[in-house]
C-alpha cells in the first residue's frame, strides 16, 4: 500500500504485535487451574452437550491416567449433560475398572490406541455432533478456509473408511494410524475425535470442529470453497492454538455451564 505521496507505508513487523498480544493475554486472560483434570472433563461434557454434541450415550471424553496404560473415562450409561467429575472411572489397558463404580463404554478401546501411539496426548474427546456427522457422510475431508476454524488448518486428518463400531483392536489401530501426528480427525460415517496435550485444547477443538463442519456444509451448498494461503493458514493455526486464548475460551464456556450446572464439579 502507498501513502498519498506515492511512498510505501511502513508497517511494524507482525511478530512485534504477536509478542505483545501474547504477553498481554498471559497477564490478563482467565486461567483454568482452579479445576482438577476430572472437573475439566465434566465441564467439557456439559459444554459439548450444550452445543448439541450429545447423541444418547455415544461419545467419550477421556484423560490419560497417572500409571502407564491407564485412563480416566466416564462410566457408561450417562449422557454428556449428566456427567459429573465423580463419574469418571480409572481403567486399565483392557478397560477393567481400577477405581470407581460401573463400566467403561466398550467403544472406548480406541482411545487407548491413541494414547499408546501419541505420548504427547493427555486428553481425547470423541463425539457425533450433527454437522460433523453430516459432513462425515459425504466422504470429503474437513476444509479449514476461515479464520475462526484455522486451528484445523493442516491439522485435521480424515479416515475415509468406516470400520464399524470401534469396540475392537482393529478399529483402534486404524483410527490411531489415520490420526498420525494431527490433533483432530474426521471419521467417515461416524464423527470427530480431538487428541491434545490438555483438556482445554481437546475441548475447544471439539467445540470448533462442529462449527467448522457447519460452515463447510453451508459454503459447499452455495459454491466452491476458496482455499486460504498456506502461510496465512499456518500462521492463523498457531495463533488460534496459543494456550492463553484457548484456556480463556474454555473458561468462557465453563462459566456458561456453571451458571446453573455447578453440580458437574462434584467429585
Ligand atoms: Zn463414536
Amino acid at each position: 500500500m502507498a501513502n498519498g505521496d506515492g511512498k510505501p507505508r511502513k508497517h511494524a513487523a507482525k511478530e512485534t504485535f504477536d509478542k505483545r498480544a501474547t504477553a498481554e493475554m498471559a497477564a490478563n486472560l482467565a486461567k483454568t487451574d482452579q479445576w482438577g483434570a476430572r472437573q475439566k472433563l465434566a465441564l467439557t461434557a456439559r459444554m459439548l452437550a450444550r452445543e448439541g454434541h450429545g447423541a444418547a450415550l455415544a461419545g467419550q471424553i477421556t484423560h490419560r491416567g497417572e500409571a502407564p496404560g491407564t485412563m480416566w473415562t466416564a462410566r457408561f450409561g450417562l449422557g454428556l449433560e449428566e456427567i459429573r467429575a465423580g463419574d469418571f472411572l480409572l481403567v486399565d489397558a483392557d478397560l477393567n475398572v481400577l477405581q470407581g463404580q460401573g463400566m467403561a463404554n466398550p467403544s472406548n478401546r480406541f482411545h487407548l490406541w491413541v494414547y499408546r501411539a501419541r505420548p504427547d496426548v493427555n486428553c481425547v474427546v470423541h463425539t457425533h455432533p450433527p454437522h460433523v456427522s453430516a459432513l462425515s457422510m459425504l466422504g470429503v475431508p474437513l476444509v479449514a478456509a476461515h479464520m475462526d476454524t484455522a486451528m484445523f488448518y493442516d491439522d485435521c486428518a480424515h479416515l475415509d473408511y468406516w470400520p464399524g463400531p470401534p469396540i475392537g483392536d482393529e478399529e483402534g489401530d486404524l483410527i490411531a494410524s489415520a490420526l498420525g501426528d494431527k490433533n483432530s480427525i474426521l471419521l467417515a460415517s461416524h464423527g470427530q475425535l480431538a487428541a491434545a496435550a490438555t483438556v482445554e485444547e481437546a475441548a475447544m477443538r471439539s467445540m470448533f470442529i462442529e462449527y467448522a463442519a457447519r460452515l463447510q456444509l453451508m459454503a459447499q451448498a452455495a459454491g466452491t470453497i476458496q482455499e486460504i494461503d498456506p502461510k496465512r493458514g499456518r500462521e492463523a493455526h498457531d495463533y488460534r492454538l496459543k494456550p492463553e486464548p484457548l484456556n480463556a475460551s474454555f473458561h468462557y464456556y465453563a462459566r456458561r455451564v456453571l451458571i446453573d450446572e455447578a453440580d458437574c464439579l462434584e467429585e
